[in-house]
């Protein structure tokens, strides 16, 4: 139940609208029961079944109530005379209401009446809907917003764990299961135990002991909810599973559709997701098949208990014995199988909620999941880059046992440019990655000036590092709020500086509305090399002191190089950085160049230098990577 109260939490700011829609669903409630009390009179002014009682009159002759002349089921509830009494005044103040000398006036406001309740029963239930609307789906919203905030700021080992469809599933599919509980808890489970009372208290005013026995449907109803619920939560969780990984290979295939047209993948990607489609049908099957006995089975109950009402009753008018005229029974029956409907829709609430329930909890296991890369306790912020960057000791490992880095030691001054080489897996990557705190060392510490950058607070270590890589990520945004991505005032000039800077400036000024085109889903509608001169113009715009710099391995053309090239030269000007090489220009550039094999440095030096050992892998890997 702890889900149970989280959600309600998310309610709370929407109170005003519920209390509008709670009371809109007891003025609702009371008009329906109206309508249903209005059949008794109907009854009367049309076939004229019952005497009238005068208010001062409670027991008039031919009317075997007041429990004077009481059968024995009305002796089964005893002292019922009170809620005759009831009857009785209520019987008479809508008769009064109603009835005129000549039976048609009285039809005629039975009718202006029934249309009065209609109207006003109406007009309730739709200000209750709104209200509720107003509640749920801001309810909603702030959960999908929490639920993205608290995504946007796990580390990256999260995302590496779980699949990006796995987790737009839980912010679309189980956030709307979590919207289908939400109006269960907040409308229906008021609703429909009110009608029941309603219902249950007319039923109560017109025959006692005929409601004590139509009370049986409750208990029975309750045991058959209550187990049905408790398999719908498990169900509902691997069906949500299901889900998960529908939308996963979705994601997938529409994130790689290149590569699966390219390699001809069409027909086995579709037969993958009809197998994870299949699965899911099955998992929703094995749900439905438990969720749709809740309603027909609490109705074939209480009809079973109602039927048996009509029998003892019909039994007890056709023998004469009854305390009920037959306008009352005829009332009481209908107000019997009035309620069986709340009864059922209870039920029915009952099983979205436990699917909601299931839902939030997969939900709040990710509002739950703490990022394992936060400001320490007391950190402050880094405002400056003075002097140097130090990798002391470092060791990593993304898996226990497995050490990706071992006793890395590193120092990078500022100006200075250190290249980063060696073998595909040997780490370089992991290496550059600590800088900005996007893992931190299990051994060892990164320091910024002297200082563990773990004693600074993260966005502060962030705003000083520009990160440019491989895959150049941009957004479906105009260009210039790509170049100005992270910044919240920007003067146009400054992002046209900057473009002119990255070589960008004219291939942005052919584009159809030059810095306003949008770019396309992470960029499609640029080329390669036009992608990367934009990331550069944004590390540009960014400006930072250090950059790390994950140079591209794929091949532009000649032009498209010279120009991507030229504008990564512009970028490391005055600054420090920590280049990935894959270039042959930026090795020789570099003050230093740092060789990793298996998460070791084993060799560093100038390009000179390194070249001149003969054995060593700097040497083989310039032949292979460098010399083209
Ligand atoms: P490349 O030049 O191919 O990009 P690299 O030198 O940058 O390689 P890293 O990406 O740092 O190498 O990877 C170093 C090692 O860590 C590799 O063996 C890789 O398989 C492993 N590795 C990288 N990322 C993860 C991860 N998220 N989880 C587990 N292992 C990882």
């Amino acid at each position: 139940m702890r889900g149970f109260r989280r959600v309600l939490s998310y309610i709370r700011p929407y109170r005003a609208s519920l209390a509008g829609s709670i009371l809109c669903t007891i003025l609702f409630t009371i008009f329906s029961g109206l309508m249903v009390w209005m059949l008794m009179p109907t009854l009367e002014t049309l076939f004229g079944t019952s005497p009238v009682i005068s208010v001062t009159a409670p027991v008039t002759p031919g009317e075997p109530a007041g429990g004077e002349t009481g059968s024995a089921m009305d002796d089964v509830s005893g002292g019922t005379s009170g809620l005759q009494g009831v009857k009785n005044r209520l019987k008479n103040a809508t008769r009064n209401l109603i009835s005129r000398p000549d039976p048609k006036d009285s039809l005629i406001r039975l009718c202006l009446i029934y249309m009065l309740v209609v109207l006003l029963k109406n007009i309730f239930a739709y200000l209750q809907g709104y209200l509720m609307a107003i509640a749920e789906n801001g309810l909603i919203r702030d959960l999908r917003v929490d639920l993205f905030d608290r995504l946007s700021r796990l580390s990256l080992g999260f995302f590496e764990q779980n699949r990006t469809g796995v987790l737009l599933a839980r912010v679309t599919s189980d956030v709307t299961l979590v919207k289908r509980s939400a109006a269960a808890l907040l409308v229906e489970f008021i609703k429909h135990p009110l009608s029941i009372l309603v219902f249950l208290g007319m039923a109560l005013v017109i025959s006692p002991p005929l409601t004590l026995i139509s009370l049986l449907i409750l208990p029975a109803s309750a045991w058959i909810i209550t187990r049905i619920g408790r398999s719908i939560f498990r169900r509902t969780g691997r069906m949500q599973t299901e889900m998960g990984n529908l939308t996963a290979i979705l994601s997938e295939t529409l994130g790689g559709i290149r590569v699966v047209k390219a390699f001809d993948m069409e027909a086995y990607e579709s037969a993958r997701f009809a197998g994870a489609a299949g699965s899911y049908f099955n998992k929703s099957l094995r749900l439905a098949r438990i969720r749709k006995l809740a309603a027909p089975s609490s109705e074939v109950v209480a009809t079973v208990v109602g039927i048996g009402i009509l029998y003892l009753g019909g039994v007890s008018i056709l023998g004469g014995t009854s305390t009920l005229t037959p306008d009352e029974f005829i009332t009481f029956l209908i107000v019997l199988f009035s309620m069986f409907t709340p009864l059922r829709e209870l039920g029915k609430s009952y099983t979205k909620l436990q699917q909601g329930l299931a839902a939030a909890e997969r939900v709040f296991e990710i509002i739950d999941t703490p990022p394992t890369i936060v400001d320490s306790p007391g950190a402050s912020p880094l405002r400056d880059f003075t002097g140097a960057v130090d990798y002391r000791n470092i060791s990593f490992e993304y898996e226990p046992g497995a050490p990706v880095l071992t006793g890395i030691d590193l120092s990078l001054r500022k100006g200075e440019i250190i290249a980063l080489v060696g073998p595909s897996g040997a780490g370089k990557s992991t290496l550059a990655d600590m800088l900005p705190r996007f893992y931190d060392p299990i051994a060892g510490a990164v320091e910024i000036d002297g200082t563990d950058i773990r004693e600074y607070t993260v966005g502060s270590i962030r705003r000083l590092i520009g990160v440019v890589t491989q895959e150049t990520i941009l957004f479906n945004e105009s260009v210039a709020r790509n170049i100005a991505y992270g910044l919240d005032d920007f003067g146009m000039e400054r992002v046209e500086e900057a473009a002119r800077a990255a070589n960008a400036h004219e291939f942005i000024m052919d584009l159809p509305d030059g810095y306003e085109t949008f770019v396309g889903d992470r960029g499609v509608r640029l080329s390669g090399g036009q992608r990367q001169r934009l990331a550069i113009a944004r590390a540009i715009m960014k400006n930072p002191p250090i950059l790390i710099l994950d140079e591209a391995t794929s091949s532009l053309d000649t032009e498209s190089e010279m120009l991507v090239q030229e504008a990564l030269e512009h970028l490391m000007k005055d600054r420090t950085t920590l280049v990935i090489a894959h270039r042959l220009s930026t090795v020789q550039k570099a003050d230093t160049i740092v060789v990793l094999e298996g998460g070791q440095i084993i060799q560093r030096g100038t390009h000179e230098a390194l070249l001149a050992e003969e054995e060593g892998l700097y040497r083989r890997l310039h032949t292979l990577q460098f010399q083209t």
